[in-house]
């Protein structure tokens, strides 16, 4: 099947001006797009339509339009009808970026028909948080959604081949307004609005359905509009994360996938003193590219704190290659004021897309050839709130200093917002630990989507993991089953499947027996210092030792197991302080093992993906990979290597190669990494049923030598600098 231009492998770039447009006036517009090709690596450019910057310039076009009023400076300049021919001529495909989300005050008096977005009191929600300091937004259910295809219409006008839009963003504590009300009246049957945020109002999760679905009606009209003017115009936007901020901001990956050409969102480098994982790119990356429309990660070429430094080389380097080994696209922006005296630095940053753009056929119309799915569930994001009361004690943060050990209190939040507010903690923890835990043990992950859990998708699967997927529907619970009772192996942690979708307890007795609990009897006490769990090294392969004391997993059930579970790990009595000796081995097991028709369920008591988040512990990874191996058929792993847990594995295929991409990001022990470590004579074993003609390690561009025994296939990787890709012919 022929594809089309956005199915191909895509490198986006955006030039960022802000709002200062003169620049073009007297640039050699030829040159810019050759720029683009050649030093760029790109092959499809946004160029503004309205700017995004102060004071909120989102009304404000920059080609010529007898409808909008143009950015001043510019006088009959048309900066996209000026540029197309010249980004034509480059092979490079025009998707011009319109701001849907940035008004100024202004604008906004002159146009109050249009409708901001409103907060419960009625205030405009600009006024009272100025956007990006200085600004406001309107509502995409009120009149200005006319404006805003109206825009959209113009630019497609143009014929560039599509538009990009940034927003229209339904900010969090929003929207109250007149057309809101009477639509969500309408909808929903209530007759009355939610207070923001109160998870005990019957009307608030009708009005987070609400805010979602206006937000996919107005992309799908959006759209519409931009293809009445040329039906093949491409249109995406940016949203759409596998964590709770989703909740907050009304994003829905797989309502919006219908109406939209790519699924994109943003990870950029924010400067930070926290630890931040290495690999956000890459899970990001996998979340957006698990749909059917292909994924793009939007990272911007700067420092973000300091928006006119580019990225260093290694960190640029990560971005991208993470980007493409995830499956998506790639996109990024520079601050041209940053190429004035840093532009030799920021070319060279961006260099391994050279690599990309000359080995098109190693990234086109691959899928994932990992053998583990991991479930994103956007109805336990949703719907979460555990009813476990003990893990609302107040547990500190464990931290001894100066002699004192901040324990907590013990005291429980009753509330239910703050139970909401706990619940979503553990949620997001979990859901990024469960992709940095495989990252770190090289176990390749495929996401599934809540719409993915399906008889035919999963079988494909040797290992389904469900990291605390707390809310799952009947159905869903029912597939999972079927597919474990046909041979498939299943990894569930903490409370998945105790709820149904809507986040009600679903008391399923069935499900329950089948994870291999008999019964719950309560939760321990949070504890992030000095309470442990015992591993018994001699049923959990790969374990050094038969008896060992690990560290408890922050958050951990007491259940009773049934009779016909193997227990792998005990969690100790609490000693519920500092410098005392244990209590001995309580009666509540860790993880447990148990053979369901053809196939294996572990499970997990602990939220043990939460901790590795938290505390970044090898003893937590060893139980992952111990539970991932005794669920696998051969109690190998798909990829075993001798790399420490800063090299990630990624494996993808298309209908020629198998691809192994590997991406190093051992450096200097810091964020931003200044330099990136080499790993020398890296050994791998991968699982692969057929005779390769060829294998080669394409950056470095070495044949490599290969040994094909039972099922794997082993070859060592001489060097790997920032990245290499195996590929397998
Ligand atoms: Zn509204």
């Amino acid at each position: 099947m022929e594809l089309a231009w956005w199915q191909k492998p895509i490198r986006m770039m955006r030039r960022d001006f802000l709002g200062d447009f003169s620049y073009y006036l007297t640039a050699d517009l030829g040159a810019m797009a050759r720029e683009a090709k050649e030093r760029w690596h790109i092959n499809c450019e946004w160029i503004m339509a309205t700017p995004g910057c102060a004071p909120g310039t989102a009304h404000l076009v920059t080609f010529n339009s007898r409808k909008f009023d143009k950015v001043p400076g510019l006088g009959d300049f048309d900066i996209i009808r000026s540029y197309l021919p010249h980004a034509k001529k480059y092979g490079i495909h025009l998707v011009p970026y319109i701001n849907q989300h940035w008004y100024s005050y202004e604008f906004a008096k002159n146009h109050p028909e249009y409708t901001q977005q409103l907060l419960e009191d009625g205030t405009p929600y600009g006024e009272k948080y100025p956007l990006y300091g200085n600004g406001t937004t309107f509502c995409v259910n009120g009149p200005w959604r006319e404006f805003a295809f109206e825009i959209i219409r113009e630019t497609i006008r143009l014929e560039v081949d599509g538009c990009f839009l940034d927003g229209p963003v339904i900010f969090p504590k929003c929207c109250y307004c007149e057309h809101c009300r009477t639509l969500f009246y309408e909808s929903s049957a209530l007759k009355e609005m939610p207070p923001f945020g109160d998870w005990n109002h019957k009307a608030w999760k009708p009005f987070l359905k609400f805010r979602r679905e206006s937000w996919v009606r107005f992309l799908k009209d959006a759209q519409a509009a931009a293809r009445a003017v040329n039906p093949e115009a491409v249109i995406f936007l940016n949203g759409g994360r596998f964590d709770t901020y989703s909740v907050k901001t009304a994003r829905d990956i797989s309502g919006m996938e219908k109406y939209q050409n790519f699924s994109g969102a943003e990870e950029f480098y924010h400067v930070t003193e926290s630890y931040k994982s290495p690999f956000d790119t890459l899970n990001l990356g996998r979340f957006l590219s698990a749909g059917e429309k292909p994924g793009v990660v939007f990272t911007h070429h700067t420092l973000s704190s300091w928006h006119k430094v580019p990225l260093s080389k290694p960190e640029m380097t990560l971005a991208m290659t993470e980007t493409v080994a995830s499956g998506a696209n790639t996109w990024f922006a520079i601050f041209m004021e940053a190429m004035e005296s840093r532009a030799k630095e920021a070319f060279e940053a961006n260099d391994i897309q050279k690599f990309f753009a000359e080995h098109e056929e190693f990234y086109t119309a691959t899928e994932s050839a990992a053998e583990t799915a991991l479930l994103t569930s956007a109805d336990t994001l949703y719907g979460y709130i555990s009813e476990r009361r003990e893990l609302f004690a107040d547990a500190g943060s464990g931290k001894e200093e100066n002699l004192v050990a901040d324990i907590g209190d013990g005291s429980i939040r009753e509330s239910l917002n703050e139970r909401r507010t706990v619940s979503e903690s553990i949620l997001d923890k979990e859901l990024h630990g469960a992709f940095d835990a495989a990252n770190f043990s090289h176990i390749p992950v495929r996401v599934f989507w809540d719409n993915h859990v399906s008889t035919d998708k999963l079988k494909d699967m040797a290992i389904f993991v469900l990291p605390n997927s707390a809310c799952l529907s009947d159905k869903q619970v029912e597939v999972i089953m079927e597919y474990v009772y046909n041979g498939g192996s299943l990894a569930a942690f903490f409370e998945s499947g105790f709820y149904d979708e809507t986040g009600r307890s679903a008391k399923r007795t069935e499900w329950l027996e089948f994870l291999g609990i008999e019964k719950i009897k309560g939760a321990f006490r949070p504890a992030a210092y000095e309470e442990y769990m015992l591993l018994y090294g001699d049923n959990l392969p790969g374990m050094r030792r038969d008896r060992i004391l690990a560290p408890r997993t922050y958050n951990a059930l007491k259940i009773i197991p049934g009779k016909d579970s193997k227990i792998l790990a005990r969690f100790l009595n609490e000693i519920g302080g500092y410098y005392a000796k244990t209590q001995g081995v309580s009666e509540f097991p860790a993880v447990i093992l148990s053979e369901r028709g053809k196939g294996k369920v572990a499970y997990c008591s602990g939220t043990l993906f939460e901790s590795f988040t938290k505390f970044h512990l090898d003893d937590h990874l060893d139980v992952y990979k111990s539970i991932m191996r005794t669920l696998s058929a051969d109690s190998r792993l798909q990829i075993e290597t001798d790399a420490p847990g800063s090299l990630a594995v990624e494996i993808r295929r298309n209908e020629k190669y198998t691809l192994v991409h590997l991406i190093n990001t051992t450096g200097d022990m810091k964020r931003p990494i200044g330099r990136i470590v080499p790993l020398k004579n890296v050994y791998f074993s991968v699982r692969f049923p057929k005779k390769p003609r060829s294998v080669r390690a394409a950056v470095s561009r070495t044949e490599l030598e290969f040994e094909k025994t039972n099922g794997y296939l082993k070859f060592k990787v001489p060097e790997i600098a920032a990245y290499e890709l195996v590929v397998i012919e």
